[in-house]
């Protein structure tokens, strides 16, 4: 149902903001990550903006803590409707590690209405790929046709073989 709502209301280019809401850095550099080359998103059409006001989506990493409660929440009132928000890793699921310390509120959740989660501490940048493209619904777009796949990554069990009994050899050679 939510899939099919946000394919009609997110038809172009997606914009993303991203709020670390009191991260230890993991996941931040996880989500810096999916933007390089070697990951590109910006393949889905998707692009980090610097403000809140121009983002469709929003990714929250971190367990929200005490301070930045009122700066979340502000961040989200800032972006246009129609918006999406993505809780990045364990810390925002559910506070994480920190779940049961004296500042922290316990997750994404508690500061804004969450959409989907993407788990992990952190989550891998293609954990986060994967999840956000699920959850718009470009997966089934970019994947590619079942019998291209096997054409393209057959698992010769022959040569795998052969690549583990050479290791062992020259490692053999190394060890004597
Ligand atoms: S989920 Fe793990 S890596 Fe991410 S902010 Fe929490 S502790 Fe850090």
């Amino acid at each position: 149902m939510l899939a099919n709502l946000i394919k009609k209301a997110f038809l172009k280019s997606l914009w993303v903001y991203h709020c670390n809401a009191g991260a230890c850095n993991g996941c931040d550099i996880e989500i810096l990550n999916v933007l390089t080359p070697y990951y590109d998103i910006e393949r889905f059409g998707m692009k980090l903006v610097a403000s809140p006001r121009h983002a469709d989506v929003m990714l929250i990493s971190g367990a929200v803590t005490r301070p930045t409660l009122p700066i979340v929440k502000k961040a989200y009132n800032a972006m246009p409707s129609p918006k999406l928000v993505f809780g990045i890793g364990s810390c925002a699921v559910g506070g994480g590690c920190w779940f049961d310390c004296y500042n922290v509120t316990g997750g994404a959740d508690k500061a804004v209405p969450v959409n989907y989660y993407i788990p992990g501490c952190p989550p891998r940048p293609e954990a986060i790929i994967y999840g956000v493209a699920l959850a718009l619904g470009l997966v089934e777009k970019k994947v590619a046709p079942i019998e291209l796949k096997q054409m393209e990554f057959p698992i010769d069990m022959y040569e795998r073989n052969k690549a583990w009994e050479e290791r062992n050899v020259i490692y053999k050679l190394i060890k004597d």
